[in-house]
């Protein structure tokens, strides 16, 4: 076991885009369990747009990351030393960690602490099993109310949570999915690999005029990851008592609460339609039977998987900005080190 640990320390608050420039590595000692604690080794860490809203100082869901600390993160690690029940060298865990090679933790955190299987890739855990998974999966389930038939919608459709979300809909019957992204790579990965039935890119198309040629009778659900130009083009062509489900607005970068508002909001009087946001954790009671359903249709075959899976520890700062960036299609992952078998 190396001596030292690691860490991405907060320097400064980005005020835009977050990059490498706002945190700073250090090395500090490997730190000792307390009681009713762990210590373990960093295996991923995920990368979630929410982390930019961390960033920010003020009130969220949860409370800012401070400067000088080291930069939370949603993560699997190995135990390497237990001072809590339940919980052994060896065991493989998921739950609220930070940028840190070793993490002492007592599993308190937005994403509590959990032993994983490894019957799967561990990786699964970020992503189909993980938050963003299970974002599209309730989602579309419970805020848009998707049934067979619906023609769906789905802005950052390549992303962790969008691609779930067009796979999940085409295996609850919709009638049509349509994916609005970035670029024609991950255009072309939506209707090839991801079993959508057509694409938007936002960066070269018109958005507002093929939406209306896909979806000629209008748009039943919006799943909105994006918000900005692609949610103003989304509300010009809903049907009547379509559900609009506000997942995210990451072209507002996330850099505080004052994103602009949406135009066109109007149309949802036309329509006699909905617009509701949502934070996935409310249903964390349902979290296995969701699991167990995306297991489901993943051993049939009705959802591929995407990951972007980056390697080394330093490559932390660059690899949460290329979210805002574009630069993954499917879950953002990085890998840290590799699970042994002696912890
Ligand atoms: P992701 O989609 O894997 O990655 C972010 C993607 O956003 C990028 O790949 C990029 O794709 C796109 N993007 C970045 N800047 C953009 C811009 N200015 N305009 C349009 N697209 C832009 O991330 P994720 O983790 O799955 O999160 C997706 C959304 O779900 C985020 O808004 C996140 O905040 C939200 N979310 C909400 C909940 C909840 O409980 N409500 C939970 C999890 C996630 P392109 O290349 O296509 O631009």
């Amino acid at each position: 076991m190396s001596q030292t640990n690691r860490q991405w320390i907060l320097k400064t608050r980005p005020t835009g885009l977050v990059g490498p420039e706002h945190f700073e590595l250090k090395e500090a000692p490997i730190p000792t369990p307390g009681d009713g604690e762990i210590l373990l080794r960093s295996l991923y860490f995920s990368f979630d747009p929410t982390q930019r809203g961390w960033l920010n100082p003020g009130e969220s869901y949860i409370p800012p990351v401070e400067i000088g600390e080291p930069m939370r993160a949603g993560a699997i690690g190995q135990v390497v030393a237990s001072n809590k029940e339940g919980f052994a060298a060896g065991d493989i865990v998921q739950g609220t960690f930070s940028w840190q090679e070793y993490v002492v933790t007592d599993g308190s955190g937005p994403f509590p602490l959990t032993k994983l299987s490894t019957d799967y890739p561990l990786t699964y855990n970020l992503s189909i099993y993980g938050i963003t998974g299970l974002t599209a999966f309730f989602g579309l389930r419970e805020v848009g109310k998707m049934k067979a038939g619906d023609v769906v919608l789905v802005s950052g459709a390549a992303g962790a949570t969008g691609s779930v979300v067009g796979q999940i809909a085409k295996a609850m019957g919709a009638k049509k999915v349509v994916g609005i992204a970035g670029g024609p790579d991950k255009c072309k990965w939506l209707v090839e690999e991801g079993g959508f039935d057509a694409a938007i890119d936002y960066k070269s198309d018109n958005i507002a005029e093929k939406i209306g040629q896909h979806c000629p009778d209008g748009v039943n659900v919006f799943f909105d990851n994006v918000g900005g130009a692609s949610l103003d083009a989304a509300l010009l062509h809903i049907a009547e008592g379509a559900r609009v489900v506000i997942c995210g607005g990451i072209s507002s970068g996330y850099s505080g609460w004052d994103a602009e508002g949406p135009r066109n909001y109007m149309m949802l009087i036309l329509r006699s339609a909905s617009m509701e946001g949502f934070l996935v954790l409310t249903y964390g009671a349902q979290f296995p039977d969701a699991v167990a359903q995306l297991a489901a249709w993943q051993a049939e075959g009705k959802i591929q998987v995407a990951e972007y899976v980056v390697e080394g520890f330093e490559n932390a700062p660059t690899t949460l900005q290329g979210l805002f960036t574009g630069k993954n299609l499917g879950k953002t992952i990085l890998k840290v080190s590799e699970a042994t078998v002696d912890a």
